[in-house]
């Protein structure tokens, strides 16, 4: 007896990370009365707070494996350990939720069904056996359900379902898998569907009716984790091409959801990393090259190469899928441009004219967040949008905030990041601050996150566009301190810190457009600094941006005003965009861009690419934003080794009125656009590459970031990447965040921070 008491040995383990609502208190708790350790384990304002005690060896055992067998959606990012006074306490205890008033630290993103809980779902002598809300401590609702803190049941939406029996007996059971799963339930106690439209037929299967409804060719409003989802048959050309002009979306391509990976590998080509990412529990919506063959009704994604795939990602939707049999178009429901709907009420009615029915459920969303959307570039993925699956997450800063801080992001892909000490919590994809829903649901969410990580901001970060609704919600908070950033900067700043540096590097930033220092608007920009500022070290040649914002929509007026400044206009537009441009509005607009009337200057990459895509009969109109670029890539024969003249001079002015002339000469003589597309698109990387390589040299530095909406551009991305590599320059893009202005509420935190704010 007195052996034990002398070796007795407490020690205090502080464990930071997502390790609240993972299943991680009995983890440790299991841990703990496998060693025969003493203590407890509760989670606080930062994470989790361990006190164990008993024989050293057996300390020392739990400290080795505590980071071995951690809950699958645990991370631990820090760990720290203490030596405390034995107290000779007997038994290991799991501690209530602090409930002292403060946040707990982190409430985690929504997860798809873990393996275990779809061997229960098939199961037939499981007692959730197609269950379609079944979760459990590793897998499930999360974020969505959240209304606030501590996070425990009666703070999220399934506060109004009273556990059953069977369930309560699992929640309060250490050993159990759902042991304080808060969306835990089961047939009996939890929520339930409802099918609205239906015929009855199915003998109160409503998944069994809404799939042979969408079979018919029926159009099927569906209820999931973060908002509505508008189905059909992927492979049925009537009831895409009906959601089509229902939804009032003309060309902006669907995604898509199968079954499983043999399902999506009908449809698209599945390279290991596409595989990998499919199944991980964020699901996010991949761009994947679509396959030939592809049994897709073409109005799915109109002049796409690719096409947008997801797996199931509730068990709602795997019981959907397999009762479908077909994989099912699933884009978000909402009528164009307006924010995905999210209340029952709200989209029974502005769905009405677009769905034939809908299946709903009776557990409500607080927090709507869109799907995901991935891209592969280079072997790795590319985030496009970061949403459900993936926020609230934490990023990691560079640099602590000496003070609580709020970045406002941009106006269009719009996002927030709040931040306190070296956490930076990223807000869900809100979308274009244009419409007046949508810039509701950014002060909701802002405020909204402000509870749930308890953060107070004393510095709001924002764009410098006057104009932006973001700039504006700043400038209204009251009694913090507003701080403007660049938007280049922003882009910069936010790759740099994704990736735990500091900088100083050299900056590619090509995007449609941002607020330049000089009052123009920039988008095309060599920048050399580091987080705390930059000097623009060069840019594209600039040009007339005839009417303004309309160019954005009309890449043609863009054809026009690079015709222009390269002296290749005429009084008729060039043979490619005679039928799509009237000849009176032609000649206006280029006389706009000669004398500079309503036609501010710009240096924006996008619109350079605009500019060529209208060139090529490509596009002459959008219909979405970026439309006439992305359409120009997809269309691009990456086997032509050509290259336009694009020369870069001794200011770093990258100058493409040549190969805006060798363009025109290739489209006139009947070169097919494809070949202009590839010769274009390696122009522009050459000549980044060398700009970059320059402004390194000058700078004494051999790092270079690659950001801005148009890198989301693979192919620029790749040969741009390969180029600046060939030259011995070590390349940096954007993989957390998106390169799109999703990312610049991040960056402005990370530049605000390192001027001191
Ligand atoms: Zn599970
Ligand atoms: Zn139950
Ligand atoms: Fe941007």
């Amino acid at each position: 007896m007195t052996t034990r008491a002398a070796a007795a040995r407490r020690v205090a383990v502080r464990v930071d990370g997502i390790v609240q609502g993972v299943g991680f208190r009995p983890y440790v708790f299991r841990l703990a009365e496998d060693l025969r350790l003493s203590g407890f384990v509760r989670n606080d304002t930062r994470g989790v707070l361990i006190e164990i005690e008993g024989p050293d060896r057996s300390v020392e055992l739990f400290l080795r494996r505590l980071p071995g067998e951690l809950p699958p959606l645990a991370r631990v990012e820090r760990t720290g350990v203490a030596e405390l006074d034995p107290t000779g306490g007997e038994g290991f205890v799991i501690d209530g939720s602090d409930a002292g008033g403060r946040a707990l630290a982190l409430v985690c993103a929504d997860s798809a069904p873990c393996p275990d809980c779809l061997r229960e779902l098939w199961d037939p002598e499981d007692r959730r056996h197609r269950y379609p809300f079944i979760n459990c401590t590793n897998c499930g609702p999360r974020f969505t359900i959240v209304r606030g803190v501590p996070y425990d049941r009666p703070l999220t939406t399934m506060a109004g379902f009273e556990m059953c029996l069977a369930c309560r007996h699992e929640y309060t059971d250490p050993r159990d898998r759902r042991f304080h799963a808060q969306p835990n339930a089961c047939p009996r106690c939890g929520p339930q569907l409802i099918l609205v439209g239906g015929r009855g037929t199915a003998g109160g299967d409503r998944i069994g009716e809404a799939a042979a409804l969408m079979r018919d060719g029926a159009i099927v409003a569906i209820k999931g984790l973060g908002g509505y989802h508008l189905a059909c048959r992927a492979d049925d050309r009537g009831a895409v091409a009906r959601l089509r002009s229902r939804k009032r979306r003309e060309d902006k391509p669907f995604a898509l959801m199968g079954a499983d990976l043999r399902a999506l590998g009908e449809l698209v080509e599945l390279d290991p990393i596409t595989a990998a990412l499919l199944p991980s529990p964020q699901r996010p919506i991949v761009l994947a090259l679509r396959r030939r063959g592809a049994r897709v009704a073409p109005q799915v994604a109109p002049a796409s190469r690719e096409l947008g795939v997801m797996l199931p990602s509730t068990p709602l939707h795997h019981l959907l899928l397999e009762a479908a049999r077909t994989p099912l178009v699933m884009t978000s429901g909402n009528l164009s441009d307006e924010p995905i709907a999210y209340e029952d009420v709200d989209a029974l009615e502005r769905l009405s004219a677009v769905a034939d029915a809908f299946l709903l459920h009776d557990r409500p969303i607080h927090v709507r967040a869109d799907d995901s959307v991935v891209r592969v570039a280079r072997g790795r993925p590319l985030m496009l949008r970061r949403s459900r699956g993936y926020v609230p997450d934490a990023l990691t800063l560079p640099r602590p905030a000496r003070r609580p801080l709020l970045a406002c992001g941009a106006h269009l892909k719009s996002t927030f990041c709040l931040v306190r000490r070296d956490r930076a919590w990223v807000g869900h994809h809100i979308g274009d601050l244009d419409d007046a829903a949508t810039r509701v649901a950014y002060a909701e969410g802002i405020a909204h996150f402000e509870r749930l990580f308890d953060v107070r901001p004393r510095v709001v970060a924002h764009d410098l566009h006057p104009d932006y609704a973001s700039t504006a919600y700043a400038l209204e908070r009251e009694g913090v301190r507003t701080v403007g950033v660049q938007h280049h900067h922003a882009h910069l700043a936010a790759c740099l810190a994704e990736h735990g540096s500091t900088g100083p590097a050299v900056g590619a930033i090509y995007d449609g457009s941002g607020h330049g220092l000089d009052g123009t608007v920039w988008g095309g920009e060599i920048l050399v600094g580091d987080l705390c500022g930059v000097e623009r070290a060069g840019h594209l040649l600039p040009v007339r941006l005839p009417g303004g914002d309309r160019a954005a929509r009309q890449p043609w007026r863009m054809a026009a005003a690079w015709l222009q400044a390269a002296g290749a206009a005429s009084a008729l537009p060039p043979e490619s965009l005679r039928r799509a441009v009237p000849h009176e509005q032609w000649e206006t607009v280029c006389e706009m861009a000669r004398r500079g009337f309503s036609a501010p200057w710009t240096t924006s990459a996008g619109r350079l690419l605009d500019a060529v895509s209208a060139l090529c009969g490509i596009r002459a109109t959008c219909t979405y934003e970026g439309q006439a670029a992305i359409e120009l890539e997809a269309l691009a024969d990456v086997t032509d080794n050509g290259a336009y003249e694009l020369p870069v001079g001794g200011d770093l002015v990258i100058d493409p009125r040549p190969a805006i002339r060798a363009a025109l000469g290739d489209v006139d003589a009947g070169v097919p656009a494809a070949l202009v597309s590839a010769r274009m698109h390696r122009a522009l990387a050459r000549a980044t590459a060398a700009a970059c390589s320059a402004a390194a040299e000058q700078a004494g530095l051999h790092r270079v970031v690659l950001s801005g909406g148009v890198f989301q551009n693979r192919l620029l991305l790749e040969w741009t990447t390969a180029a600046c590599a060939e030259r011995g320059l070590d390349v940096l893009v954007p993989r957390a965040l998106p390169p799109n202005d999703g990312g610049i509420s991040f960056g402005q935190a990370a530049v605000a921070i390192a001027q001191g704010a």
